[in-house]
């Protein structure tokens, strides 16, 4: 546990340059959840979508539907035969999880493609997330984090190259970028350069701490064409989420800043680091209640990992800690007495039963260098995204696989 020494963390040494008014956003204030006879709608409408698409990349009905049908029976294992009773409106967008670009839109239109391209052809060229940590600026100190060598050190990527690799991947096919670091608001204006300047048909979220987030700030990110902001939250109790960041007001301003989010209209998520010490029911059922009331949209669940910070200490979690974790997802996710709280994504429990989606299966990390991972938690720089043979080496990256778990395979 790290001594709490920082007031002001993370905190740009750049001015923000706009002056975006807080327009009226009464209308995004509160995450509508989409359940019963209207989700099943729309869910026949995105099923009607697919079809289109595949149709369209197809040419021939028959091929098309097999496709479609191979997707949907993909889609039904992932989730236990049972759908989400619930999607996220935000705007005039559907989201039917965390990982999923909203609906319609050019962003899920490429993600739908990507899933039919890689029904029974593991090695397609395309992936659909890329992971990027845009700084190496942080003034936090958490126990968990996987860049801690990293941080603090001199900048390598310049606005351009952020550019640079989102146009990379974006010819590769993807349709989501994750924005993390360091404390990605460290570099606000080179955020909304990348915005501004990015191809269309991507859905970008931010990973922050949200310390430095302001009302201006999230309405400035909303105008420019943010999707959602993903903020870190590990514990409901102040005290415990302040000591695991090392930042002794880290709570309330990651409540403040999920507010400010919402109301400018951002999908909004919480992520959790659940360690040992954390996983029990109680702490589980009060941090979802926390989360309804904040009116956050989804949960992200990650598991410990023993890099960076947690280098060389027993963080894994038990067995017995993975099966609570995966009743508390099934339970919040599938059982409809829980329609109105946020939905959880569970990384750990899709890993085990179809493979890791990393390694370029759908997604890779880029680091602060631009060099390219399996995933954030793999550590092993594999190759530069400036690579002029990118293509082939996310060819060769999907075939290797990661360490920790098998390959995701649709085959599966
Ligand atoms: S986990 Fe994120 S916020 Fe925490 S020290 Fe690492 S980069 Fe900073």
């Amino acid at each position: 546990m790290h001594t709490l020494v920082q007031d002001r963390p993370g905190v740009s040494s750049k001015k923000i340059t706009s002056s975006s008014p807080v327009n009226n956003t009464s209308s995004y204030q509160i995450p509508v959840f989409i359940t019963g006879f209207k989700q099943r709608v729309i869910r026949k409408l995105i099923w009607l979508n697919i079809l289109i698409i595949a149709l369209r990349l197809y040419r021939q009905p028959f091929t098309a539907l097999k496709k479609v049908k191979a997707l949907k029976e993909l889609r039904n294992r992932y989730r236990n035969q049972q759908p989400l009773p619930k999607y996220i409106q935000s705007g005039k967008r559907y989201f039917v999880n965390f990982n999923t670009p909203g609906w319609p839109s050019a962003a899920f239109n490429r993600y739908a493609k990507h899933f039919l391209d890689r029904i029974n052809n593991e090695q397609a060229d395309s992936i659909y997330t890329l992971v990027f940590a845009i700084t190496k600026k942080c003034g936090f100190q958490c126990e968990h984090c996987c860049e801690w060598l990293n941080l603090n050190k001199p900048e390598t990527l310049s606005k351009e190259d952020l550019l640079l690799i989102t146009r990379r991947f974006h010819e590769l096919g993807i349709s989501q970028v994750q924005l993390s670091g360091g404390e990605p608001l460290n570099r606000l204006e080179d955020i909304i350069y990348l915005l501004d300047n990015a191809p269309g048909g991507i859905d970008f979220w931010l990973y922050t701490t949200g310390y430095s987030l302001t009302p201006g700030k999230a309405v400035l990110l909303k105008n420019h064409g943010l999707t959602g902001i993903t903020i870190s939250l590990d514990h409901y109790i102040p005290e415990k989420h302040n000591a695991f960041r090392g930042v002794r007001d880290a709570f309330e301003k990651a409540l403040a800043a999920i507010k400010y989010a919402r109301e400018a209209g951002l999908v909004t998520c919480f992520s959790l680091c659940a360690t040992k010490e954390f996983i029990t029911e109680e702490n589980l059922t009060n941090y979802m209640d926390l989360a309804r009331q904040t009116r956050v949209s989804f949960i992200q669940v990650l598991e410990p990992k023993a890099v960076g910070h947690y280098a060389g200490k027993d963080v894994t979690i038990a067995v017995h800690h993975q099966k609570m974790l995966e009743h508390f997802f099934e339970t919040f996710n599938y059982d409809p007495a829980y329609a109105q709280y946020p939905a959880i994504a569970y990384h750990g429990y899709t890993s085990r039963r179809f493979g890791c989606a990393g390694s370029g299966t759908d997604y890779v990390y880029a680091d602060t260098d631009g060099d390219i991972h399996n995933c954030p938690f793999c550590q092993q720089k594999l190759f530069s995204a400036f690579d002029n043979s990118l293509p082939d080496l996310i060819r060769q990256m999907k075939t290797k696989g990661c360490n920790a778990f098998p390959s995701c395979s649709v085959k599966k």
